[in-house]
């Protein structure tokens, strides 16, 4: 499969078309950006890591019965995937308290959140990705009732696929961020899964292993991600 015209670059990622109007290729770049594009950096093999560990997280999902965009790896840095009308939601799981959570309401960071949390946001960088809600969706027009209770139902169950999976690997599965899609009148999960937009700890010493490491500047951000794929078994380069 070909690259063709690009037709959209994230803050991570890039998207290019191919000769089937069904398909993209996602290439991850290196780029590395917090604080909603204010803090931008380069780490070196964070592009090859994230492919690799997003194609291993989604054949989890499918697996698992999850419909996801993702079909192969093609290269180091890309991967080719379905062609989704993405919704400008963000879906947020949390199992631990975090980030913003922390900041909104007041909670000390690693309090167990019972039963899991799930917030929406709007994706709108200019706007700060401003939390919304069911009701803010359907009036604006982001996403229909039937489309909201199926992002809800799949954002909860990729939780209860990926909380076992990572705990088996000595590490807590914090929260996690989702995007989806719709292709053919199905939601799909699209976007990624990596350590890029989601919060893993050490189960022992709650050591962070994701992009905290580059927000806090905590440093060797990128061997926080490799620990966690190696730890999960993730197939090296
Ligand atoms: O910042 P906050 O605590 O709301 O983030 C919750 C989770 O969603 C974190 O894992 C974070 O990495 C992810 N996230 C993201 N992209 C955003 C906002 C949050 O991947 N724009």
């Amino acid at each position: 499969m070909e690259r063709r015209e690009q037709l959209y670059t994230g803050k991570a990622k890039s998207v290019y078309a191919t000769d089937d109007p069904d398909r993209l290729i996602m290439l991850f770049r290196d780029d590395t950006s917090a604080f909603d594009g204010v803090k931008v950096e380069a780490l070196a093999r964070k592009g090859a890591v994230n492919n690799r560990f997003n194609a291993f997280i989604m054949g989890r999902l499918a697996a698992a019965g999850i419909p996801t965009h993702f079909e192969r790896v093609l290269s180091d840095t890309e991967s080719l995937v379905r062609r989704l009308g993405m919704l400008p939601i963000e879906c947020v799981v949390r199992n631990l308290a975090a980030g913003s959570l922390c900041r909104r309401l007041g909670v000390a960071e690693g309090r167990e959140l019972l039963p899991p949390t799930y917030e929406l946001f709007l994706k709108n960088d200019a706007l700060h990705d401003p939390m919304v809600n069911e009701s803010l969706a359907v009036t604006f027009g982001w996403a229909t009732e039937a489309q909201l209770a199926r992002m809800r139902e799949l954002s909860l169950a990729v939780n209860d696929v990926l909380r076992p999976l990572f705990a088996g690997a000595g590490l807590l599965l914090v929260d996690f961020k989702l995007e989806f899609g719709r292709f053919r009148g199905q939601i799909l999960l699209g976007d990624e899964f990596t350590p890029d937009g989601c919060r893993l700890w050490d189960a022992e010493t709650r050591k962070k292993l994701d992009k905290d490491r580059f927000r806090q500047g905590l440093g060797e951000v990128i061997e926080g991600y490799e620990e966690v794929a190696r730890r999960l078994g993730v197939p090296p380069a």
